[in-house]
């Protein structure tokens, strides 16, 4: 399970009347059930962080925290080992520079990789995200043997979605693979910074797994045309996510309602009308285009539904990043 951090500003925005969490601890009650084989985000108000964090530890068997290491320190991760929290996962866009301008504050890099210290020093698993954009490859290749000296256990680079602030006018253009300066790296960029990555992580030669993201998720241990199901898009088909406002969605990066716990029970709406609607735009039999004769859209799934909406208005038609 992963407790994210609320952040109104990118997905959702909480009214004036509606800003509290939905009870959270009623929803970890009737999640218990579900526990050991369907992943939660949800987003919980900072002024009852740690008393939900041991509320849900005593029910789930593995809870993530999601942060961006500004405000762990030493108390703070021994707190968190005390509530039962097994992993924390840190997001990093790159090295100093890159990611105290990527933040707006000079230190973010610092307390990052201070938190990761303390944390290690906990025995907490450390997982850190960076998500890739134009501008900070370089900058993440940079930080992938930081991270390793530090003893993260996972480094996983993911590819920015065109969703939130990064609107989609800055980045259709990019799809194409001409305009520079924009977000998102073309397709055929992307395989070659893969690539690049791989290399690195082959030199690197660590503890610490380095994963990066196609959706359409490359084996490329053994072979680049090989592929395994691990980053399978999973939503609605093993997790969901609760807002801060209590509506339940297949995803942060697909906000479309199928209910809300404050007035529906969570297994009610799993199985609703309108769970089952919206579960058919993650069917793979739905595909189109390209991914209609791929030999492995099987195992693909066509990618992140979200962001293929967000560039191509449509669903079905594959991952923006899959060079196929
Ligand atoms: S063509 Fe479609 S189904 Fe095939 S790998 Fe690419 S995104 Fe996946």
């Amino acid at each position: 399970m992963l407790l994210r951090e609320a952040n109104k500003n990118l997905f959702f925005e909480r009214s004036r009347e509606d800003k509290f969490h939905p009870k959270p601890k009623i929803v970890l009650d009737k999640l218990e059930q579900y526990s050991s084989s369907v992943g939660l985000n949800i987003a919980i108000d900072e002024r009852m962080f740690f008393e939900i964090l041991r509320f849900a530890a005593e029910r789930i068997p593995r809870v993530t925290v999601t942060s961006n290491g500004s405000l762990i320190d030493k108390k703070i991760s021994q707190r968190l080992k005390k509530e039962g929290v097994s992993a924390l996962k840190i997001s990093i866009d790159g090295t100093e520079d890159f990611h105290d301008k990527n933040r707006g504050y000079k230190g973010a890099y610092q307390k990052a990789l201070q938190a990761i210290r303390y944390l290690t020093a906990e025995g907490i698993e450390v997982r850190v995200q960076s998500t890739l954009m134009r501008e900070n490859t370089g900058s993440i290749v940079e930080l992938m043997p930081v991270l390793s000296g530090l003893g993260a256990r996972v480094h996983s680079i993911v590819p920015v979605s065109p969703i939130g602030r990064a609107r989609p006018q800055r980045l259709r253009r990019s799809v194409g693979g001409q305009a520079s300066g924009d977000l998102m790296l073309s397709p055929k960029e992307y395989k070659d910074y893969v690539l690049g990555v791989n290399r690195a992580a082959k030199e690197i030669n660590s503890k610490t797994v380095f994963e990066i993201r196609p959706v359409f998720g490359l084996d490329f241990k053994n072979n680049l045309e090989v592929l395994s199901t691990k980053y399978k898009c999973e939503a609605l088909k093993t997790t969901f996510e609760i807002t801060p406002t209590g509506k339940v969605v297949p995803c942060s990066f697909f906000p479309m309602e199928m209910g809300d716990i404050r007035i529906s029970g969570l297994q009610d709406i799993w199985v609703s009308d309108r769970a089952h609607q919206i579960r058919r735009v993650f069917d793979d039999k739905l595909l189109e285009g390209k991914c209609r004769d791929c030999q492995i859209r099987k195992e693909c799934g066509g990618g992140c539904p979200a962001n293929s909406y967000a560039i191509y208005k449509k669903h079905h038609l594959g991952d923006v990043y899959c060079w196929k």
